[in-house]
C-alpha cells in the first residue's frame, strides 16, 4: 500500500469506488459553487466591473451546468475501469482549473469594497466568505479524490492568504491566519480519509475475491477442475423440466480401483484428469460435466431430441474412455459403464431422473461393464419391486421368517464333513418366499443387513450346538457388517455367548469389501481372528482378485467361485487358474474350498489338483436344520 501523499492510487478497485463517491456527489458540489458565484456576483454587481460580476461568473456557471448535466445524466452508468481512471483524472484537472479560477476572480473582485452602509459585511467579507465556504465545500464533496482536493487547497488557500497577509490590515491577517490554520487542518483530514478510504475499498475487494474464490473452490472439483457434486445437482435442479428436455448421464470408470491400487494415487489422479477433459470434450456445448465424487461423472445434457441422440452420445463417451490413458510414462487402460435417463413430460422431478439414471448405472455394471442401460420401464417395475420388498423385509420379524439351511464342505481327503455353510431362506408372510439372491442384496443396501447378519448368526449357532463335536459353521458376513465396528462387537458377543467354541466359527466375506474401507475391514478381521474365529475368502476370483488383500488378510480358507469349477472338466484355461488358486493357497497357508462340485468328475479333477475341501450339489443340496445331524456321518476313506 502507498502512502499518504497527493497522488492518488492507481488500484482499479479504488479508482472504481472513487468515481461512484464522486459521481454521487458531484451535482451537489456544483449547485454549491452556482449559488456561491452568483451570490457574490450579485453583491458586487454595483461595484465591479460587467465583465466581472456577469460575463466571466455567466461563462463559469455556462460550463459548471453542461457538467452538472453531464454527471446527472450518467449517475446509474457503470464505468469501465478506463472510463473510471479518465473520470478521475478529468476531476483532478477540472478541480484544478475551478480552483485557479476561483483564486483569480476572487482576487479580481477583492479590491471592488462595497458600501458598507448598505450591510453589515463588507464587500472584502463576502469574498473572503466565498473563498472559505467554496474551498470547504469542494474539499469536502471531493474529498475521495484526494489529488482533487488537495490541489484545491493548495492552488487556493496559500496564495489567497498570501494576498491577504500583503494587504497588512490586522483583519485580514487574523483571516489568513484562520484560514490557513483551518486548511492545514483539512489537508490533514483528507489525506487519513483517503488512506483509510483506500483500505476500506482493498479490504471490501479482497474479500469479494476470497469469497468467489470460497464459491468456486466449493462447486469445482479439484482433481479434474470439473464442477462438483454440489454444482451438478445446483444444475439438475435448475432444469426446467417441461422446457426443451434433459437427460441425466452416470458413467462409473472400469478398472480404475486397480489401476490406483497398482499405481498410486498420483497416478490415478491424473486418469481422473484425463478421462473428464475427454468427457468435456465430447459433451455438447451447454451441458454439465460434474465428477460426483471417486470414479463417477455425471453429465446433464440439454435439448431437443435427446430419446435418439442420448444413447449415441453415451457410446461416444465410452468410446472416449476405452482409449489407452497416457499418464507418468504408464500407458493404462479404463472403461466407462454409463446410465442413461431421459426426461419425458412424465411428471418426474430433475432428482428421479439422477436416480433412474443411477440405476440403470448400476444394471449396467452387473450386465457386463463397458456399455450404456437406458432406464425403462421394466427397470421401473424392478424398482418398484426392490423397494416393495425392502419394506416388507424392514416390517418383517425375522425371527420367524428367516430360516436357515446348511450346505456341508467335504474333506477332499477322506470325505469328512467338516463344516456347514449356513445359507439363509426368507418365507415372508406378505410376499411368500424370496431367494437370498433377491433378499441379501436389497438388505445390503441399507443397515438392515445388519439385523439380518445378527439373526443369521445366533440362529447359526444355536443350531449348530447340537452338530457333532468338531463339526465347523461357516456364516456369510456383507460389507456393512465389517465397516461397523458396533456391528462387530455384537457379532463377538453373540459367538462368545452361544457355548460354541468360536474356534468353529468361520466367516465368508466376498472380495468386494475390500473396494473401500480397507483399513476398517482389516480391524474387524483382526477382531474375529483374536476372538479365535476363522476368515474365508468367498466366491474367489470373480471380484477385485489382488494378492496384496491375500498378504495383507492371511485368510484361513479360500473358497473357489463356481464359476471356475462348473467348466473346470472341460476348459483348460478355467482348469488353470483353479490349479494356480489352489497352489497359491497352499503358498499362503490356507484351505481351498472349491464351490459349486455337481458331479464326481469334478469331484476328482479337483482332488488330483490338490484342493483340500468340496462344496457343491454333488455331495449335498443346502439341508434343513433337522437333516444336519444325520448328514454329519463319520469321515469316508479317501478315494483316491
Ligand atoms: P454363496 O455364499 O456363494 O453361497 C453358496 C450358494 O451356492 C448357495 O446359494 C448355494 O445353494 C449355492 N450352491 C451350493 N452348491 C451349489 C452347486 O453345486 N451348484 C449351484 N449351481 N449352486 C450351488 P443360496 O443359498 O441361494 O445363496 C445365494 C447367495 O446368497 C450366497 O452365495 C450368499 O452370497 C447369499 N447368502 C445366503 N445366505 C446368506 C446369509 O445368511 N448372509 C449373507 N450375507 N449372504 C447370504
Ligand atoms: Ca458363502
Ligand atoms: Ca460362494
Amino acid at each position: 500500500m502507498r502512502g499518504p501523499g497527493l497522488a492518488d492510487s492507481g488500484h482499479d478497485d479504488v479508482l472504481l469506488a472513487q468515481i461512484e463517491a464522486f459521481k454521487r456527489r458531484a451535482p451537489l458540489l456544483y449547485f454549491i459553487l452556482i449559488v456561491n458565484t452568483v451570490a457574490v456576483a450579485v453583491t458586487h454587481f454595483s461595484a465591479a466591473p460587467r465583465a466581472l460580476t456577469v460575463y466571466v461568473p455567466a461563462a463559469v456557471i455556462a460550463l459548471i451546468v453542461v457538467r452538472m448535466v453531464r454527471w446527472q445524466l450518467r449517475r446509474h452508468v457503470q464505468f469501465s475501469i478506463e472510463e473510471a481512471r479518465r473520470n478521475v483524472r478529468l476531476t483532478i484537472v477540472l478541480g484544478s482549473l475551478i480552483g485557479v479560477a476561483l483564486l483569480v476572480w476572487a482576487l479580481a473582485l477583492y479590491p471592488y469594497d462595497l458600501d458598507t452602509a448598505k450591510g453589515f459585511l463588507t464587500g472584502h467579507g463576502h469574498v473572503v466568505l466565498f473563498v472559505g465556504i467554496t474551498v470547504v465545500s469542494c474539499v469536502f464533496l471531493l474529498m475521495h479524490v484526494r489529488a482533487a482536493a488537495l490541489a484545491i487547497i493548495l492552488i487556493v488557500v496559500p496564495p489567497f492568504c498570501g494576498y491577504l497577509f500583503a494587504t497588512a490590515r490586522l483583519v485580514e491577517i487574523a483571516i489568513a491566519i484562520n484560514l490557513l490554520l483551518v486548511s492545514g487542518g483539512m489537508f490533514y483530514v483528507v489525506v487519513t480519509f483517503c488512506r483509510d478510504f483506500e483500505q476500506m475499498v482493498r479490504a471490501k475487494g479482497e474479500l469479494a475475491r476470497l469469497s468467489q474464490q470460497n464459491a468456486e473452490l466449493a462447486n469445482i472439483d479439484a482433481v479434474t477442475g470439473l464442477p462438483n457434486r454440489r454444482r451438478f445437482f445446483a444444475e439438475l435442479y435448475g432444469v426446467v423440466t417441461d422446457s426443451t428436455g434433459f437427460a441425466v448421464v452416470i458413467g462409473d470408470l472400469d478398472g480404475f480401483k486397480q489401476v490406483n491400487d497398482l499405481y498410486g494415487h498420483v497416478t490415478g489422479d491424473g486418469v481422473l484428469k484425463e478421462i473428464a477433459g475427454r468427457l468435456a470434450l465430447v459433451a455438447p456445448a451447454g451441458s454439465c460435466v460434474a465428477r460426483l465424487g471417486g470414479d463417477e461423472f455425471a453429465i446433464l445434457l440439454r435439448g431437443a431430441g435427446l430419446q435418439d441422440t442420448a444413447p449415441q452420445l453415451c457410446q461416444r463417451f465410452i468410446a472416449a474412455c476405452a482409449v489407452p490413458v497416457a499418464v507418468d510414462h504408464l500407458t493404462v487402460h479404463v472403461g466407462l459403464s454409463v446410465g442413461l435417463s431421459i426426461a419425458a413430460r412424465d411428471g418426474n422431478k430433475p432428482h428421479d431422473h439422477y436416480e433412474r439414471a443411477d440405476y440403470a448405472l448400476f444394471r449396467a455394471k452387473q450386465n457386463g461393464r463397458g456399455r450404456v442401460e437406458l432406464f425403462s420401464p421394466a427397470h421401473e417395475q424392478a424398482v418398484r419391486q426392490t423397494s416393495r420388498i425392502e419394506q416388507t423385509l424392514k416390517r418383517a420379524d425375522l425371527d420367524r421368517e428367516i430360516v436357515m439351511l446348511y450346505q456341508p464342505m467335504i474333506d477332499a481327503c477322506n470325505g469328512a464333513v467338516i463344516s456347514f455353510e449356513a445359507l439363509a431362506r426368507w418365507h415372508s408372510a406378505e410376499l411368500g418366499e424370496i431367494s437370498p439372491n433377491v433378499f441379501i442384496p436389497i438388505a445390503e443396501r441399507s443397515e438392515l443387513i445388519n439385523a439380518l447378519t445378527r439373526t443369521v448368526l445366533r440362529k447359526a449357532l444355536h443350531d449348530a450346538a447340537q452338530w457333532p463335536a468338531g463339526v465347523g459353521l461357516k456364516v456369510n458376513l456383507s460389507v456393512r457388517d465389517l465397516t461397523s465396528s458396533e456391528q462387530i462387537l455384537s457379532l463377538m458377543n453373540i459367538v462368545r455367548g452361544s457355548g460354541v467354541p468360536a474356534a468353529l466359527v468361520t466367516f465368508e466375506i466376498t472380495e468386494s469389501i475390500f473396494a473401500d474401507n480397507l483399513n476398517l475391514v482389516q480391524s474387524s478381521i483382526a477382531a474375529l481372528k483374536a476372538l479365535g474365529c476363522s476368515i474365508a475368502i468367498d466366491d474367489f476370483g470373480v471380484g477385485y482378485s489382488s494378492l496384496s488383500y491375500i498378504h495383507h488378510l492371511a485368510p484361513d480358507i479360500i473358497k473357489i467361485d463356481r464359476c471356475f469349477i462348473a467348466d473346470l472338466c472341460t476348459d483348460p484355461v478355467k482348469a488353470g487358474i483353479v490349479k494356480t488358486v489352489i497352489e497359491l493357497c497352499q503358498n499362503v497357508g490356507a484351505r481351498s474350498v472349491a464351490e459349486g462340485v455337481e458331479t464326481l468328475e469334478q469331484a476328482e479333477a479337483l482332488r488330483a489338483l490338490g484342493c483340500s475341501e468340496f462344496q457343491g450339489y454333488f455331495f449335498s443340496r443346502p439341508l434343513a436344520k433337522e437333516s444336519v445331524t444325520s448328514f454329519a456321518v463319520p469321515a469316508q476313506a479317501c478315494a483316491v
